[in-house]
């Protein structure tokens, strides 16, 4: 049986059609954030609400926990120096892992007001920090702490790490949550998953046009509709594809917004990534697992 729903030729050449999909390791409440770190051959991802990191080894297959009691990460990449950042529900702030072990806090308030709850994040080549920050860690205790929202809106920003600067970049979503810059970072691919919040609200991709100067966003057009649950977390490969988590499926979008294929997954998906040596494996976090699958297809930039 396969793994794969093909509805474009062009997902064809961008699948190893007899590769399966391969549940690595279960056991998490809400799987979320993955990052490779090519250093270390691991993957590491989020388990949300038992508040830990854990980490794939891929030389043995072995599963750790990288942190616990850490704040309740959920989204992570690298920056430009291979460093991770974090988004943390429990201390509403981004955080980086420096190369001595350190978590180094690097911004936690917009304009004097706490932070909601940093949910995914990229960085920028010019080294800028965006992030999305909507109140899913705040709205409960399960993923965080529950309180009211200081700034009262769910923004993505944007964070100079050299300058301390932070602009509220998109503030016309419900609920930003994964977000991607296009191979050239011309584009920035934003998921609205409120829904949660205000019912019938189109479960979207959003594309912003990024100015000349990378400081700012205009238009807001929607890239791809949801007909199966949310897109919460996804990638761009290097072909400016777009492959995103959905209720059953892992889908890829061509850059013109066609929906390629899906690769068939059992659970919720809720985020993605590139690894492996060659970036050619997919990391898939759903639900309570770790899954991955080998492509013929590459993340943007490599
Ligand atoms: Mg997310």
């Amino acid at each position: 049986m396969s793994d794969y729903e093909i509805l474009d030729p062009r997902f064809s050449a961008l699948i190893i059609s007899h590769a399966k999909l391969e549940r690595l390791w279960t056991g998490a409440r809400w799987a979320e954030g993955p990052v490779y770190v090519p250093a270390a051959k691991s993957l590491l991802w989020s388990d949300i609400p038992n508040d830990r990191v854990l980490r794939y080894d891929e030389t043995d297959g072995s599963v750790s926990v990288l942190e616990a009691s850490c704040g309740y990460h959920n989204g992570h990449t690298l920056d430009g120096q291979g460093r991770v950042v974090a988004c943390e529900h429990g201390n509403r702030r981004i955080a980086r892992l420096e190369f001595d072990g350190r978590w180094t806090g690097l911004v936690d308030r917009f304009e004097g007001k706490r932070l909601n709850s940093p949910n995914d994040v990229v960085v920028k080549s010019d080294g800028t920090i965006w992030f999305s920050d909507p109140t899913y860690g705040i709205d409960s205790s399960y993923e965080g702490h529950a309180a009211t929202s200081e700034i009262g809106a769910s923004n993505v920003y944007r964070f100079d790490p050299a300058t301390g600067e932070i602009t509220a970049v998109v503030t016309d979503l419900i609920k930003p949550n994964g977000l991607a810059f296009s191979v050239d970072e011309s584009h920035l691919y934003v998921a609205d998953t409120g829904a949660t919040h205000v019912s019938g609200h189109p479960r979207a991709i959003k594309v912003y046009d990024v100015s000349a100067d990378g400081g700012s966003v205009s238009g807001g057009t929607t890239f791809a509709v949801s007909d199966a649950g949310f897109f919460d977390g996804f990638r761009v490969d290097r072909l400016g594809n777009v492959w995103t988590s959905s209720a059953d499926s892992v889908r890829a979008y061509a850059p013109d917004g066609t929906l390629l294929g899906k690769i068939l997954v059992p659970e919720l998906v809720s985020n993605l990534t590139f690894g492996g040596p060659k970036r050619n494996r997919l990391y898939i976090t759903a639900q309570t697992s770790l899954y991955a699958v080998y492509l013929n297809a590459h993340p943007a930039g490599w």
